[in-house]
């Protein structure tokens, strides 16, 4: 790699620069330099902006609400409509599809579920290609284009490379995305097929795809949008300006995620501290990441943390273990070696929130409950009210809490496990051992009924006395 222009910690004049993450460091560079770790220690890079130019908190708030009437285009995606804190420029030449503007459900099923009087969901999944990656691939892309770029690529479990795609086909530029084979599911890697990207199978897993991509980044034509990249922060972390608008700026007790790749609790830690910055809220959420049991070495290090570290006053370990084989049904977080997990665990932390793990069996029954609110999500997603059950019962989260989970993804993303689990015939593969089989309590599996009306008004009877429907 060519040398980059570090240069030392200083007060920022720009709008804003690209930062190394390692307080020791502090490395600034040129929000316009093609880079995506720090060339001085080899740190994670972040966008730190001048706040202190943005000016009255109260006005801000006041122009994002009156946008909801703007014929900007930029309005009506529900990222731009923030662009105060995004790190470009009034000229930028965005790309957008519309993404964010996503619902904030009621899940009166779910919450009972859980323990919890109420329970909000933020449904990410109702993003353009069905998941919230869109809304950091808006701004990711959007720089590619500001960059000259003229291939974007991405290592990814699936969402990631369907919602590259779909924005590189937006922008016209050409997109190469890497999938580990056979370990995605269908409905993901059609989209990346519809949307006009290269697909490369990969013989390997996904941390073998990672790090294919990181030597494909040293070629000047190619922007690597992977979720080391500090623009695609940008754009998720709009998610908690959202959420914030929609519950009229009332801070929810508690914020949960899915723990995958980490990027998610990064970007909403990351917009919910700019919040606070600016004045416009006055406290944090505890923000909570749930990670799935097989695929959990953000929670397995989480649980061995001592005291001073859990509260910041001592620093945080090195190296972090990562998992050599993840195992999990739910294929959006089966990740072993999180890029971004110090970047989450810091905003994580800072909070006074928690990482835990949820098993395959608990994430299966949680996803169940969520359909019967009328929400599909993707299995990932569902480790949410999976891991807030487990939080409600470990008294970390009261019943009267005001909870918010974000579901990351639509269930049509993977909709075969749905079936296999309404089946009773969802497995999970274990190597060496036997394969571990969930049978659901909310088993839904289709019934051959006669073609009569007595037989449909009897199977409906049957089916009300089996407690399938309401
Ligand atoms: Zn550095």
């Amino acid at each position: 790699m060519t040398e980059k222009t570090a240069r030392a910690p200083e007060i920022i004049t720009e709008k804003a620069v690209q930062r190394c993450i390692d307080p020791a460091c502090g490395a600034t560079y040129d929000l316009n330099e093609r880079i995506y770790l720090c060339s001085r220690c080899g740190g994670t890079l972040e966008i730190s902006q001048n706040l202190s130019e943005i000016g009255d908190a109260t006005a801000l708030r006041k122009r994002w609400s009156a946008r909801a009437a703007s014929r900007d285009p930029r309005d009506a995606s529900g990222v731009w409509r923030y662009r105060e804190l995004l790190p470009f420029d009034d000229a930028a030449p965005f790309v957008t599809l519309f993404e964010g503007n996503t619902p904030l459900y009621h899940g009166p099923r779910s919450a009972r579920y859980c323990g919890l009087d109420d329970l909000r969901l933020k449904h990410q999944g109702c993003n353009p290609t069905g998941s919230f990656k869109d809304t950091g691939m808006t701004t990711a892309v959007t720089q590619a284009v500001v960059l000259g770029a003229r291939t974007v690529v991405c290592a990814s479990t699936g969402n990631t490379s369907a919602s590259l795609a779909a924005y590189a086909g937006r922008a016209g530029l050409r997109a190469g995305v890497l999938l580990p084979r056979g370990q995605i599911s269908s409905g993901k890697l059609a989209q990346s097929l519809d949307y006009g990207a290269l697909v490369c199978e990969i013989d390997g897993n996904f941390d073998d795809c990672m790090r294919l991509i990181q030597e494909l980044g040293e070629d000047p034509s190619i922007y690597v949008a992977n979720s080391i990249n500090p623009f695609r922060i940008e754009g998720q972390k709009t998610v908690a300006f959202e959420m914030m608008e929609q519950c009229a700026w009332q801070v929810p007790d508690h914020v949960v995620v899915p723990g995958g790749n980490m990027g998610n609790s990064t970007a909403i830690g990351k917009g919910f501290q700019e919040l606070l910055d600016l004045g416009l809220i006055h406290r944090l959420p505890k923000l909570s990441a749930i990670q799935a049991e097989g695929a959990a070495p953000v929670a397995n290090l989480f649980a061995k943390l001592k005291a001073d570290q859990l509260t910041g006053e001592m620093p945080l370990p090195e190296v972090m273990e990562t998992v050599e084989n993840p195992r999990t049904l739910a294929t959006a977080i089966k990740i072993g070696a999180p890029v971004s997990w110090k970047k989450a665990l810091r905003a994580i932390l800072r909070s006074g929130g928690k990482v835990i793990a949820v098993s395959e069996q608990e994430i299966a029954e949680a996803k169940a409950m969520i359909g019967r609110d009328g929400i599909g999500c993707e299995p990932g997603s569902a480790t949410t009210v999976a891991g807030i059950k487990k939080l409600v019962a470990a008294k970390h989260i009261r019943s009267h809490d005001s909870v918010l989970a974000v579901l990351t993804g639509n269930m049509l993303k993977d909709p075969s496990y749905v079936s296999h689990y309404h089946s009773g015939t969802l497995v999970l593969d274990s190597p060496g051992g036997p394969p571990q089989r969930i049978v659901g309590s909310f088993q839904n599996a289709p019934k051959t009924v006669a073609a009569t009306k007595a037989a449909i008004l009897a199977a409906l009877a049957q089916a009300g006395k089996e407690g399938n429907l309401p």
